[in-house]
């Protein structure tokens, strides 16, 4: 119940109050003090003189020059994230992908030529097919599981290979130190979507990554309400172009969403440690349960690129997959998903509510996939929220027993 009171020594403004409205001080906030950071607004931002307003700026550091490249609310965000993964440079841009995109165009020129492995998250394969077919920029698929192949793909124009730990849909982890190595005895970039671990449980710059990618819309702004990306870096030379990327494209996010991630974060360490610990025993529940092939969960010795993530990441995140046996049909596992309660069907993670998707890949993707390990059928991903875990223990496992104890009938 705020109520306000003049004070009455002081005089009235005579000024016309079309323009008091306009430029009336705010209330003293000097006596204000709390943790939050306030939605900072303004396109206009106002300088004190023309030599302040014509003095040149870095746009690497805070630039109070217009409000599309941030005001105070964005770069405490860029602060918060940058203290995260430990790094010099962070930069937010309104999605995940765009943060994906911004850093390819910053790398990549006509004729240079981009390696992506084969697990990539799927936008990042249309962006790259938009580059070769508009800009001819060279694209190449490696598998990131077999660094000795991806040294024989590398060209004298190679000028970026793009990472994630784990892959998307079928989280292999492959081995980040050996693909760091063969990049730069070759001098060339290194990027890594580092979406899954939010920054928290792998730390790709004291890997010698040059770029960490998030897609902020998952963990840290956790509600899954937000959608925003971002790009960091630790070295100022490569870190400027992705910088020009960003503000060419006019790219800017608002401060009210950035003020719902700033929140986010406080409970982030707290919210990705209870929602990977419940993923951890949902993995371990359904593993042996004979309609399940495989678990994909990192943390599982039976997940391909097991030993890497031991050795790389100090935990894992609440996203994982199930496949199912070879004899079960796409239908079953869209039975056993359309059969949840708490799991909803759904696009994204890192939020409150647990999620299911049967996974989609390319029947060549597949192929590969099966090639390694027989035997397995349709992948289901699961993203862990902050349900009770008995309750989504229940969940997963009694649907299943629905679906397949039906289906034998
Ligand atoms: C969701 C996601 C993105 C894209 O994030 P958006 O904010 O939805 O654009 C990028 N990479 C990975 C691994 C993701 O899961």
């Amino acid at each position: 119940m705020s109520t306000f009171k003049r004070n009455p020594d002081e005089p009235l403004e005579s000024t016309a109050l079309p323009t008091r409205l306009v430029h009336a001080e705010p209330v003293d906030a000097s006596g204000f003090k709390s943790q939050h950071t306030p939605v900072y607004r303004g396109s206009s931002t106002f300088f004190s003189s023309t030599a302040e307003q014509r003095r040149p700026v870095d746009p690497l550091g805070i630039d109070y020059s217009y409000g599309l490249h941030g005001t105070p609310t964005q770069y405490t965000l860029c602060k918060k994230l940058a203290d995260i993964e430990g790094t010099l440079h962070a930069l937010v841009c309104p999605s995940g992908l765009s943060a994906i995109s911004i850093v390819a165009m910053a790398c990549l020129k006509s004729g240079d030529h981009w390696l992506i492995p084969g697990n990539a998250y799927g936008p990042v394969w249309s962006f790259a097919h938009n580059l070769k077919s508009r800009f001819g920029v060279e694209v190449d698929e490696y598998d990131p599981m077999d660094p000795a192949q991806l040294s024989n793909q590398i060209k004298p124009n190679t000028k970026l290979i793009w990472t994630e730990a784990p892959g998307s849909l079928t989280f292999e982890t492959p081995d980040l130190h050996q693909i760091v190595d063969i990049a730069k005895s070759h001098g060339i970039l290194t990027a890594i979507d580092n979406t899954w671990s939010a920054g928290l449980v792998l730390k790709p710059f004291e890997l010698g990554i040059d770029f960490s990618v998030q897609a902020l819309t998952k963990y840290q702004c956790g509600h899954a309400d937000v959608l925003m990306g971002a790009v960091l870096g630790n070295n100022t030379d490569t870190f400027r172009p992705v910088e020009q990327q960003n503000r060419l494209y006019g790219l800017g996010v608002s401060p009210s969403d950035c003020e719902l991630v700033l929140r986010g974060l406080v409970t982030l360490p707290v919210r990705y440690q209870a929602q990977a610990e419940s993923a951890l025993q949902l993995a371990l529940a359904l593993k042996d349960h004979p309609a399940v092939h495989r678990v994909l969960h990192p943390a599982l010795p039976e997940c391909p690129g097991h030993l890497n993530w031991k050795t790389q990441f100090t935990g894992s995140a609440s996203l994982f997959a199930v496949q199912l046996k070879a004899e079960h049909t796409d239908a079953q596992a869209c039975a056993w998903v359309d059969a949840l309660r708490w799991f909803k069907i759904a696009y994204s993670w890192g939020g409150p509510e647990s999620l299911a998707v049967v996974v989609n890949i390319s029947e060549e993707r597949r192929k590969r996939f099966d090639e390694s390990n027989p035997g397995g059928g349709p992948i289901v991903r699961l993203a862990v929220g902050l349900e009770d875990l008995q309750d989504l223990k229940a969940d997963l496992l009694g649907a299943l027993d629905q679906v397949f104890t039906q289906s034998t009938k």
